[in-house]
């Protein structure tokens, strides 16, 4: 009966089908944690293995490839914890410990956690990288570097970035209105700084960016359209200032990176070399050639290749010195943003990676730089990018609980002894309908006998197991045909689901037991099923280039890396959408490609379990959208407290800042509180009042209409309104 069923659903498409079927048995009901006494005596499908044994932390350390990508600011101590190291000289920080302490302060998760020293390590890196290059090549110019503000715009990040870079003039690029009133309220405190002024600009735009030299502001106004050139002019006249300005160049280098189309002839944004002549011409004839100051170019994003880094920044160099000889007042070079970080630590050449170090990209802009001028016998410029992603996505840590796992197995209704003795004849006996209960039906019952069977009958071959699989599927296909068609009840259907899986699990069970060495299809059947982590978290709102660029970042447990993490599993976030999933992932160390699953720990009864996703704090905060209201997080900024140069926000004394916590080498100095549900309902229009009075109404025509006790009708819009004012998330 067995072969029959596989040879009339064909067991091959049943075979190539098997992953989704899979998926679909495997789907269960949405378990909280907090119940995990209903999860006892559940049987989960993963590889039978000596749990834990002979497990090291250095296990996971390769598993999750931490140094990778974390080094080295992130590690995994002894004790299978994850730690940050802010700094050089800092203690690493037990992750784990600092956001159990800060939990029991009251702050929810999914949190935020900023550490702002690493920031100003980033960017003491990179300018020392840069001072290196220019020592080494005797290049007779320095480097000054700005930061692209729209990468992440808080606040205290900016200010410590301008305060970090003080003794080296680090200064901001802004791309639209908004961002140059901000950087103008921030970079008086960096008079040597330059404040670099990118984007589409109009008359306002240009007559603020004019005073800014007034103002002792360095400011660059950068042309990114010719058209601009005129409004320039014009409130540069008006205002009776000489501005400097800056041309982007469209350069002919491309790159081929997901921001490649930022890059090349056909780019949006930049002049053409005719562009370039006829604004040259335009400000000679005004008088204004000394005004051109800087030559930009941008060529994209997380540039993975360095050839393309030098080739631009030579092929940019050709262009300044062309301008330099028409008799432009050329003294920057700004090579933009596009140095990479390395999203899955392989080192490679893939959009995730960075197969070159800092030092590697500063030397090669120093000297491709310095090979044109010496050929074209023109002073080097002073050396400017804008390194953004590079500068601060390792700083920020999102750290958030699972909820729940979807896809435990369940056990099926065991058979009784008499029934499964009988199993055949008993079908023949169903046959009679009078005899079975209403929710009995003799097709039902026929399922399940001839699933119990097959169950029974694996045997330890490579062909029995291969046939059980194929059989477990057009089982459980033809349940579903017949409860479409109305033939079997609810009850039956997921029976025999159970017992398909059983039938599976029992051919795992086998094949791990078994010596024999097992052909590839039967151990890719014996794959365990792919569990549903539900986590406390929204993709679209915290790690939208997860869903909107196919960005992988980082993501693993930050506790129990001292055992075996056993459930394969992808990972389904709050938002009803079903992009809001993540099932790919960086790979262990010494694998190249992306995993499709995590490997993550069985939850443990009453323990949270913590995730941390790495390497966010570059463009997430800023790209990130309010899907089904899930507002911004609570964000943690913290230092470290035992390093000798502890005072992170440099001229405020240590003893102004009262931290709210401290604890084994960290200290919390703010905690910023996410969004409420009112602060997201109001930005979509709703008013708080309208909604608070409209449930009163509601509530007061219940009470009085006897459908609802007075006091309760009371309690429960005292429960509304608190809601209003509480986060978005899911308190657990
Ligand atoms: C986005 C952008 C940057 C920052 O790029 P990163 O790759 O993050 O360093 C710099 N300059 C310009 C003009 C940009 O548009």
């Amino acid at each position: 009966m067995a072969q029959a069923l596989v040879d009339h659903y064909g067991g091959d498409t049943a075979f190539k089908t098997g992953y989704a079927l899979h998926d679909v048995l495997l789907k269960d009901t949405l378990r909280p944690v907090d119940s995990f006494s209903s999860l006892e005596g559940v049987r989960v499908g993963s590889i039978p293995s000596v749990e834990g044994a002979g497990w090291k932390v250095n296990d996971s350390r390769s598993l999750y490839a931490v140094k990778g990508w974390g080094g080295p600011y992130f590690l995994v101590d002894d004790s299978g914890r994850l730690c940050v190291k802010p700094s050089a000289d800092a203690a690493p920080v037990d992750v784990y410990k600092l956001c159990r302490d800060v939990r029991q302060q009251g702050v929810q998760f999914p949190m935020l956690l900023r550490f702002p020293e690493i920031v100003r390590g980033r960017l003491h890196e990179l300018q020392g990288c840069f001072n290196h290059a220019i020592a080494l090549a005797g290049y007779q110019g320095v480097f000054s570097g700005v930061f692209p503000v729209k990468c992440n715009h808080d606040c205290g990040l900016i200010e410590g970035i301008l305060e970090a870079g003080r003794p080296c003039n680090f200064g901001l690029e802004v791309g639209s209105k908004a961002e140059l009133l901000m950087a103008m309220s921030k970079i008086g405190t960096s008079p040597g700084a330059l404040l670099i002024c990118n984007g589409y600009k109009d008359a306002a735009f240009m007559r603020l960016a004019v005073h800014c030299w007034e103002l002792g502001i360095k400011a660059v106004i950068v042309l990114e359209q010719t058209q601009e050139l005129d409004v320039l002019l014009e409130e540069a006249a008006k205002a009776g200032v000489q501005p400097v300005i800056g041309m982007r160049a469209k350069l002919a280098t491309r790159h081929g990176g997901h921001w490649g189309t930022t890059s090349g002839e056909n780019a949006k944004f930049g002049l053409s070399p005719s562009d370039m002549v006829a604004v040259m011409r335009k400000l000679t004839a005004a008088g204004m050639a000394d005004c051109l100051q800087l030559l930009h170019f941008h060529i994209g994003s997380q540039i993975t290749n360095l050839s393309v880094v030098t080739e631009a920044a030579s092929e940019a160099a050709y262009l300044y010195a062309e301008l330099a000889h028409m008799g432009a007042a050329m003294r920057y070079l700004d090579c933009g943003g596009g140095l990479g970080i390395d999203y899955d630590g392989t080192a490679s050449e893939s959009h995730s990676s960075l197969p070159f170090s800092i030092q590697d990209y500063a030397s090669g802009i120093v000297c491709a730089v310095q090979s044109v001028c010496t050929e074209k016998a023109i002073p080097v410029p002073t050396v400017v990018t804008e390194s953004g992603r590079a500068l601060v996505s390792h700083h920020a840590v999102l750290i958030f609980d699972v909820i729940s796992r979807q896809g435990q197995v369940c056990q099926p209704p065991a058979a009784e002894p008499e029934e499964a003795a009988q199993a055949e004849h008993h079908v023949v006996k169903a046959a009679r309908k009078e005899e079975l209960s209403p929710r009995l039906t003799v097709q039902g019952q026929a399922l399940l006998q001839a699933s119990r069977a097959a169950t029974r009958a694996v045997q330890p071959t490579a062909a029995s197991m291969r046939e059980a699989y194929l059989l477990s599927l057009s089982l459980k296909e033809q349940a579903l045909k017949a409860f479409k068609g109305g033939c079997i009840s609810l009850e039956e259907r997921a029976s025999v689901d159970l017992e398909c899986e059983a039938m599976l699990q029992r051919v795992r069970d086998i094949a791990a037991a078994s010596d024999a060495a097992l052909p590839d299809d039967v151990q890719l059947l014996c794959m365990p099923p792919v569990a549903t982590y539900h986590i406390n978290l929204s993709v679209f709102r915290s790690a939208p280039d997860m869903w909107a660029i196919q960005q992988l970042f980082p993501i693993m447990p930050i506790h129990r890396l001292d055992e075996q993490p056993t459930v394969s599993a992808i990972l389904a976030d709050l938002t009803c959408d079903s992009d809001g999933r993540i099932d790919r992932f960086i790979s262990a160390a010494g694998s190249k490609a992306s995993a499709s699953t995590l490997k993550l720990h069985e939850l443990k009864p009453g323990e949270p379990y913590l995730l941390g996703m790495f390497l966010t704090g570059a463009y997430q905060e800023v790209m990130g959208s309010a899907h089904n209201m899930l507002g911004t997080l609570n964000v943690v900024t913290v230092r470290s407290s035992n390093c000798s140069n502890s005072s992170v926000f440099g001229d405020t004394p240590e003893a102004e800042i009262s931290p709210r916590l401290r604890g084994p080498g960290y200290a919390v100095d703010t905690v910023e509180h996410g969004e409420s549900a009112c602060e997201v309902l109001t930005r979509a229009n709703h008013v708080r009042q309208d909604m608070v009075e409209g449930v009163r109404a509601t509530a007061s025509a219940a009470a009085s209409q006897g459908r609802m006790e007075w006091g309760a009708a009371k309690s429960m819009l005292k429960a509304y309104e608190r809601l209003l004012d509480s986060y978005t998330y899911l308190s657990l």
